[in-house]
Order: C-alpha cells, then structure tokens, then sequence
C-alpha cells in the first residue's frame, strides 16, 4: 500500500497566492500591514508545519516568513509571492536558511508552499507521524523546518486519529441507514424498487468511505477494526 497523501500538505498543492488590491512590490507599507490577505490566502494555517491558528489557541503566534531570505535577495523581500503565513516556532527554526547555490544548481530546493510544489511527491509519513524525505529536496526541507519536533509529530498523530474517528463515525451512521431500509423492506415491501435502490446506494457510499479509508490510512488498517 502506497503512502496517504498527506492531507496536511494539500494546501501547499492548492495555493495559489493573489495579490491584494493595492498592493505594490515597492510600497512603503511594512509587509505585516498585507497579514490579513495572507492569515485568508493560507486559511489560517502555518505554511510549513500546517499548525492552525485554532490549534496554538492565538492569531498573534504567527509571523510573515520570507521564503528567499532578505538576507539572499534583498528584491524580494517585498514580492507578495514571497511572502509565506508561518507560526513563530516555524519562522524561528527556519531564519536565512536556504539551499546553497550549489544545491539550487543541483536541483536541490526548499520546498515553496506558494508554489504548489508536489509536497507528497517529495515527502512521506510513517505510521508514527514521523516525516521521511523521498527526494533531496524534500529531505532537506525536512531538516531546514525541522518539520518532526514533538509537537509535530503529535499534532500530525492527533489529526490522524481525529480523521480516522470521522471516517468510522460516518461508516456507523451509513449502516444505521441500511438497516432501517433493510427493516422498512421487510415490513413494508418495496413494490416500486425505491428501497431497493436506496440499500444500494448506501453500500456504495459505505464502500467509497472504506475504500478512501484503506487509500489514506491501509499501513494502519490492522490497527482498526474496520
Ligand atoms: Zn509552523
């Protein structure tokens, strides 16, 4: 069974960043006067840990992160492009680092949240949370965001066990609905077919539900009993 895809990257797969009304590259304005439209263009999320302002309990806990470093181009440190929503703990362990210039000859990148860089093309998680890179470039962004600390790592378990809790709670209603219309079938007859096709079309559901499941989750299906 392949990896899941981590639902925690599929913004950095989505993203597509749009420049407020107003906004000039060379205003005089402080960038964190553009925080508002980049809290909504990240949907209140940390770009590189996916943290969300809800789950640290504050707004006031996130930063704006240059994703090229002023200290490598100072030309884009106004480039709303370049700006990127990042909780402190992120913004902190990530500073100025940025792939050398030989490593960026090599093809070896951080990975930019803004871009819609393919970050389950280049990153994997393991049963235990813990974030692996498949490629240089993912390896490396790994080490740069220091993306396994503690909190990470529990954060990306608890969501697990929060999605997989959905996934069954729906799986139970999606059965309780079966067999009501299984009980209806057998008091009532179904002369027109309707009942009938009502079963069938739970079973689908339900079969959809398990199937999407075992893609996300099938390394920890022997966990579950499902
Ligand atoms: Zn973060």
């Amino acid at each position: 069974m392949n990896s899941p895809t981590l639902a925690e990257f599929a913004l950095a797969e989505t993203y597509v960043a749009s420049i407020p009304a107003g906004y000039r590259n060379h205003s005089k304005r402080h960038v964190g006067f553009w925080k508002p439209w980049l809290r909504q263009a990240f949907m209140f999320r940390c770009a590189y840990c996916t943290a969300s302002e809800a789950e640290l309990c504050s707004a006031g806990y996130f930063q704006i992160d240059h994703f090229v470093p002023r200290k490598r181009d100072r030309t884009r440190s106004r480039d709303y492009y370049n700006l990127v929503y990042a909780c402190y703990p992120c913004n902190q362990r990530k500073r100025a680092q940025f792939p050398s210039e030989q490593q960026l000859a090599q093809g070896i990148e951080l990975l930019n949240p803004s871009s819609g860089a393919r970050f389950p093309f280049h990153i994997t998680e393991n049963a235990s949370g813990w974030l692996t890179g498949k490629t240089q470039s993912g390896s490396l962004s790994v080490q740069i965001l220091a993306l396994n600390t503690r909190d990470d790592v529990r954060e990306r378990n608890l969501r697990r066990a929060a999605e997989i809790d959905n996934h069954r709670a729906l799986m139970r209603r999606l059965a309780e609905f079966l067999m009501q219309t299984v009980d209806l079938q057998i008091t009532r007859g179904d002369p027109t077919g309707q009942l009938a096709q009502r079963s069938s079309d739970i079973q689908a559901q339900m079969a959809q539900c398990r199937a999407e499941l075992h893609r996300r989750y099938g390394h920890l299906l022997k966990h579950l009993d499902l």
